[in-house]
């Protein structure tokens, strides 16, 4: 662990989810395949290899989590181009499918439960804030066993990160933003986001990702969640 300028008193902390509390093993990635293989069964077709549906597929993914496009309207495009009628049928498709995919696919980090029942314990907030969609993140949270306030971009219509994101989750657990850490895998969106916004930025460096030159340094580096434990 290290650490730099770490203020001494965090009141709460805010967690990042996806690669950090957990992982869902590219369970929206599935659900598409999925929504392929039924859709070809009734008159829809692939338009490239299946390799090359997964790279489509990706590629779709990442232009909506950037924030491009909501998860609705990339269903929408991925069946109009299949030649899949009825988009509204296939949207509660596909939600319904990654929605009964989480038990199954959504795989918590060794150590969440442990050190989010240790936070409870010392009587810590926590909550999660997330870039994604509704109820799918906040299911991916309860799935790690995780119960606190769950806050998903596509509810506050704004995203890591964005200072809206960071400042939406000061005012839901009520502490000031310098008091609040954020604890995240992603440099840029949740380190860098959080910091900008004056939170306790605590990168969660588990899998020997790089931290891009140019960004605010983490006020802390955790190679374990609990790790976390010996800051708060
Ligand atoms: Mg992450």
């Amino acid at each position: 662990m290290q650490t730099q300028n770490l203020p001494r008193h965090i009141a709460a902390v805010g967690f990042d989810f996806d690669h950090t509390l957990g992982i869902d093993n590219k369970l929206e990635r599935v659900a598409f395949l999925r929504l392929l293989d039924e859709g070809c069964d009734r008159g829809g077709r692939c338009i490239d290899t299946l390799s090359g549906e997964i790279e489509r597929i990706d590629a779709l993914l990442a232009r909506q989590r950037a924030g491009e496009f909501t998860i609705e309207h990339a269903v929408d495009i991925f069946v109009s181009q299949r030649g899949m009628p009825h988009a509204d049928r296939w949207i509660e498709t596909y939600k319904a499918m990654c929605l009964d995919m989480v038990a199954a696919f959504v795989i918590p980090q060794p150590d969440a439960r442990r050190t989010l029942a240790t936070l409870r314990e010392r009587n810590i907030p926590c909550a999660i804030l997330t870039n994604g969609w509704s109820p799918l993140q906040q299911l991916k949270a309860r799935r790690v066993g995780f119960e606190g306030p769950v806050l998903v971009s596509a509810d506050l219509g704004v995203q890591k990160p964005d200072a809206a994101a960071f400042e939406a989750l000061a005012h839901a657990m009520d502490v000031p933003l310098e008091e609040l850490a954020y604890v995240g895998d992603t440099p840029a969106s949740d380190v860098a986001g959080s910091m900008r916004c004056g939170l306790i930025g605590i990168w969660f460096d588990a899998e020997g990702a790089s931290y891009e030159t140019g960004l605010p340094r983490p006020s802390a580096v955790i190679h374990s969640l609990t790790e976390l434990l010996a800051l708060v």
